[in-house]
């Protein structure tokens, strides 16, 4: 299939403008970096995604190796927590990326996301050196940093310039005091105008009460997970629950990234479902491979190509200190093909977490083990995954291009997770088909979220439904009078059959609980 110029990306991000998926935020505002809407059908994909994902997690856990059902419960914690809950899960002391301010531009960089070279050239045998160049990393990096060597030996004027290899460019980070001195920052036209890298704190924050001082200082979640660790204890006093147990929890959280980039992909304001199993501290491992292997499967089970996902094992040294392994689930998307971004991380996190706030809160979160008389914390795995990075991992993957079609542009969505399952048409607005239309309509959406369409070209309302990703058109016709049989479109084959009226419903519902 001819694939148009455009980068698929941009291709991507411009159909979930037309079609009403995602939204820049603020737009008539001129837009707000890192923020985007949801729109009418991105919200529905979305909310099916989070809803398969508490049906498989809270509702119909997974069976454990021994064949049982798992226990998993869920919560909805507040967004906004004691000021404490952050300091004692260290978001406070150490939840930083190093960045770098530009100050000829007044841009911020993340330091890890600027590469730099030196760019060389050959004059009368010898080779000179043009100073360095930065780019922020990313699918174009090589073309632009070659454009800007381009443009910097046309001032300097003569001389053979030396190709840029990309392969060779290294982050701000690893560059010498001296060099980073000499770094012509990403949007400046000077050099030496990036400040040395710094600690930047993730986390929003504001005051609660009237006083706006340190002490009524409250941070906006950067994750869901700590308001699980809190109710912990509750949970248990509370429920019947038993270790091994999990709690699971989907909601927002906020980031003040330094580069919100790649569309949904990384913004300031997300959505995780995320899921804390407490079991028993020798059981840890054992569970933490249980759950890598469900999670790689569940993503499988929501269309995505086993091919486009990556467990990527985080190597002993790299850990973070309070982890015995952690393994981060990856997808390949457009802006990392061939290679892989995160899309769901599984940590084993030990005791850490529920220490952590024991001592902090001085509360004894000891689990009691009342038929094997024993007391101790819980170890724990987590699963966390991004709903918001989720829905944009279904885009990507659901998207295919075919010129044949009335739309070129389609997806093929899971069918249980398309904002749309059925559109309904009457080909023509006029000699009863409407009024038959109308009723299956009626019918058809108190069980399957429906769209009745009766403008346009029948092509045209075609075309609108694949764009969509809805799995199924029905057409009422002339024939639909005489034979009470209908026109069933399937979205994926763009093939069509009669279907008796009488028989929509069973075959919707055969269909649709792929
Ligand atoms: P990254 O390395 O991409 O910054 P992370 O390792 O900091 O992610 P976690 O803290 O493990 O991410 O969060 C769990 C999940 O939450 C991630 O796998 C991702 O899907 C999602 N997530 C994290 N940060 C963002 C963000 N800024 N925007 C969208 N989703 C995010």
């Amino acid at each position: 299939m001819t694939q148009p110029d455009t980068s698929l990306m941009s291709r991507l991000v411009s159909l979930c403008k037309r079609r009403g998926f995602v939204y820049p935020a603020s737009e008539i505002y001129g837009g707000l970096n890192g923020f985007w809407d949801f729109g009418p059908y991105g919200v529905q994909l979305k909310n099916n995604l989070r809803d398969a994902w508490w049906h498989d997690m809270v509702e119909c856990p997974p069976l454990g190796p021994d064949g049982k059902p798992l226990t998993i419960v869920g919560l909805d914690s507040s967004i906004i927590q004691h000021p404490q809950t952050w300091v004692a899960s260290g978001h406070v002391g150490g939840f930083a990326d190093l960045m770098v301010d530009c100050r000829e531009t007044k841009l911020r960089y993340r330091a890890d996301h600027i590469l730099c070279i030196e760019v060389q050239y050959d004059k009368s045998a010898q080779t000179k050196s043009l100073g360095w160049l930065s780019v922020q990393s990313g699918d174009d990096a090589g073309e632009l940093l070659a454009k800007k060597a381009k443009k910097l030996m046309q001032k300097s004027g003569g001389g053979d310039l030396r190709p840029i290899d990309i392969t060779k460019a290294v982050p701000f980070t690893s560059l010498s005091l001296e060099q980073q001195a000499l770094v012509i920052g990403p949007d400046a036209e000077v050099s030496g105008t990036l400040t040395q890298p710094r600690p930047f704190n993730l986390m929003f924050h504001s005051y609660v009460g009237v006083f706006q001082d340190e002490d009524a200082k409250v941070y906006l979640r950067p994750e869901t997970a700590q308001g699980i660790f809190l109710e912990y204890k509750n949970v248990v006093d509370t429920t019947r629950v038993k270790v091994p147990f999990g709690v699971a929890q989907v909601g927002k959280a906020f980031r003040n990234e330094v580069t919100p980039r790649n569309f949904i992909f990384r913004t300031r304001e997300f959505e995780q479902m995320e899921m804390e199993f407490f079991c028993e501290p020798e059981k840890g491992l054992e569970w933490y491979e249980f759950w890598v292997a469900e999670r790689m499967r569940w993503w499988e089970a929501q269309g995505v190509k086993k091919t486009n996902l990556f467990r990527n094992i985080i190597p002993a040294g790299e850990l973070a200190h309070y982890s015995k392994g952690t393994s981060d689930i990856e997808y390949r998307y457009p802006f990392t093909a061939p290679g892989f971004g995160e899309l769901e991380g599984v940590a084993y996190r030990t005791d850490y977490d529920l220490k952590q706030h024991q001592a902090h809160s001085k509360t004894n979160l000891e689990y009691i083990d009342q038929e094997n008389n024993k007391r101790f914390i819980p170890h724990v795995v987590e699963p966390a995954s991004g709903l918001t990075r989720g829905v944009l991992v279904l885009l990507c993957e659901a998207y295919q291009y075919d010129e044949s079609r009335a739309s070129p542009e389609w997806l093929k969505l899971k069918p249980s997770l398309a904002p749309i399952k059925v559109g309904i048409f009457p080909l023509v607005n006029k000699d009863g088909m409407p009024e038959i239309a109308e009723k299956l309509y009626l019918d058809l959406r108190k069980d399957y979220i429906s769209q009745y369409d009766a403008k346009q070209s029948i092509g045209k309302r075609y075309a609108r439904m694949d764009e969509a990703g809805t799995p199924f058109c029905i057409t009422v016709d002339g024939d639909t009078l005489k034979d009470e049989a209908v026109t069933v479109r399937n979205r994926d084959t763009a093939q069509q059959e009669r279907v008796a009226l009488a028989q929509v419903r069973p075959y919707l519902s055969q269909k649709l609980s792929d």
